[in-house]
């Protein structure tokens, strides 16, 4: 069995790849600080728990498992926390992995999957966006991504690694069997506080800004369920390891929601009420991010099997009711 090692795996994202990894055949092998991830939703696999920028547990997994590859999704991902405090962000999105990327090289493990944004591309000046429009990010998560890009690029040039950048658009849902789902705490994603707001764990939802140019005035997201994100992942893991050549894609749905849709959405999903006020914007946002993902459809033939909104928020409302308190109780 094909190993990889999934930096991150115990968080949001790592873990349904890793689900994922495990359905087709393959191993993954996670290390995660636990920082954010949960232990309970490493379940496909061996699991180390540590740091990516401890450069002595990197040795110790490198030597121990052939990994082919590495998933890395151990980054912090709050764009208003990047704006208060930048220093964290640069520090673990950009400093830690240059620890890991150095071990990788060093051991000879030459594929890369990374995960970008589409926080990369900035205020856009035309949507859908395209891989190849101008990035100019507005705050330092989008910022902490982009050098990543520009480490993997020049990496690539010097010959000394293949890689992945996944722009994602806004990750949501959960895994449609219900084993594990979105779970951040403290939560600031907009899908899950809408749904705990409907199961009546919140009073209300903030909606961050009312005067957006956008059709009415809250901000627009192009939403991406987390397996079609997975399965992705796993197309260009199969591209590098066949020897292709370094990528970057967009993956979102092509499909612009704003909060207000996000929210009637949710309230037809799960069949209550959700109840909403306006606050000031949140520093660092864009108006609107919408991708088009024809790229990776093109020349990996990925293709989202959750394509509506009401699709994506059904997996997450399972999993919520489920999971009241997240893993929890598990
Ligand atoms: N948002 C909001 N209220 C909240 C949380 C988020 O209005 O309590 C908005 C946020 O300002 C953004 C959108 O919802 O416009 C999506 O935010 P999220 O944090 O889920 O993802 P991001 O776009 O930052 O990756």
């Amino acid at each position: 069995m094909k190993e990889i090692l999934v930096v991150g795996g115990a968080g949001y994202i790592g873990s349904h790849m890793c689900k994922y990894l495990h359905e087709k055949g393959l191993q993954p092998i996670v290390l995660d600080n636990l920082s954010y991830g949960h232990r309970q939703a490493v379940q496909w696999g061996p699991f180390y728990e540590g740091d990516l920028a401890d450069r002595s547990l990197l040795k110790k997994i490198f030597a121990r498992h052939t990994i082919e590859a590495v998933m890395h999704f151990a980054a912090f991902c709050y764009v208003g926390e990047s704006v208060e405090a930048p220093l964290k962000y640069y520090q673990n999105n950009v400093s830690a992995p240059l620890t890991l990327l150095t071990e990788m090289v060093e051991h000879n493990i030459l594929n890369f999957i990374f995960s970008s944004t589409c926080a990369t591309y900035g205020e856009p000046e035309q949507l859908p966006l395209l891989e190849d429009f101008p990035q100019n990010p507005i705050n330092p998560y989008g910022r902490s991504k982009l050098m990543m890009e520009h480490i993997l690029d020049d990496l690539d040039l010097a010959n000394k690694m293949k890689s992945v950048c996944l722009r994602y658009f806004n990750a949501a849902g959960a895994d449609p069997e219900g084993k594990i789902g979105e779970a951040h705490n403290p939560e600031t994603h907009l899908i899950p506080l809408v749904l705990q707001t409907a199961m009546g764990q919140r009073d209300e939802l903030k909606i961050f800004g009312s005067d957006y140019p956008t059709t009415d005035g809250t901000c627009i997201r192009d939403y991406i369920h987390i397996q079609d994100l997975a399965q992705a992942h796993h197309l260009c893991l199969t591209h590098l390891l066949a020897g292709g050549e370094s990528r970057k894609y967009n993956l979102g749905n092509g499909n612009g929601y704003s909060i207000l849709d996000v929210i009637k959405t949710a309230e037809i999903v799960s069949k209550k009420k959700i109840a909403y006020s306006y606050a000031p914007r949140r520093p660092g946002d864009p108006a609107a991010l919408v991708g088009s993902a024809a790229l990776i459809t093109q020349e990996l033939g990925w293709k989202p099997k959750f394509n509506s909104l009401e699709s994506i928020l059904s997996t997450a409302w399972n999993w919520h009711v489920n999971h009241p308190k997240g893993f929890e109780e598990a």
